[in-house]
């Protein structure tokens, strides 16, 4: 079971369309990170190559899902 508290949302403002890949800020590390769109009206996961935290994109709403870091 997830603890909702550990989930946090935040919105994402997308330039314009999206198609083939977009940039994001990895929301443990801010690193700036290419992904790849598969899926505009899509959900994708995502893994952070610099610090391995895993996330959720919903690119219909321009949300970012990920667990808060355990201490
Ligand atoms: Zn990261």
């Amino acid at each position: 079971m997830f603890d909702p508290d550990d989930l946090i949302n935040f919105e994402l403002c997308f330039p314009g369309s999206l198609t083939g890949e977009t940039e994001l800020e990895c929301p443990y590390c801010r690193v700036l990170l290419t992904v790849p769109v598969n899926d505009p009206m899509g959900e994708d996961s995502f893994a952070c190559c610099e610090c391995s935290g895993v996330f959720d994109v919903n690119w219909a709403e321009g949300s970012v899902k990920y667990q808060r870091p355990t201490e």
